[in-house]
């Protein structure tokens, strides 16, 4: 058996509704192969901690508040920039040069 295999039957296994030889098989791997042990664990964390709360459901307010404390670390992140030393190096006064950029109309064929 490989890990897709294991991955594929993992829930059938945990709850015991593999056949006796696939789920020797799937003994024999997770034996094995840590990675798919480590799966396994973390799998039956989060069944059991389910099974223990009930179906956890996200309302829109809960959505809402996890939205904004995402976006509002991100602008956080963004925040790092040191814009006083910016200004103390030279003039910044005439930013008249900048190019526009143009040109999303046609293409050419090729
Ligand atoms: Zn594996």
């Amino acid at each position: 058996m490989r890990c897709e295999d294991l991955a594929d039957r993992l829930t059938d296994f945990m709850e015991g509704d593999l056949d006796a030889e696939e789920e020797s098989a799937a003994l024999e791997h997770l034996a094995s192969c840590e990675s798919c042990e480590r799966v396994l664990a973390e799998t039956r964390d989060v069944v059991s901690l389910a099974a223990e709360h009930g179906r956890p459901e996200l309302t829109a307010k809960d959505r809402a508040r996890m939205f904004s404390a995402i976006t509002s670390e991100m602008a956080d992140a963004t925040e790092v920039v040191d814009v006083g030393k910016i200004g103390d190096a030279g003039d910044m006064g005439d930013v008249s040069d900048i190019e526009e950029v143009g040109g999303m109309g046609s293409s050419s064929g090729g």
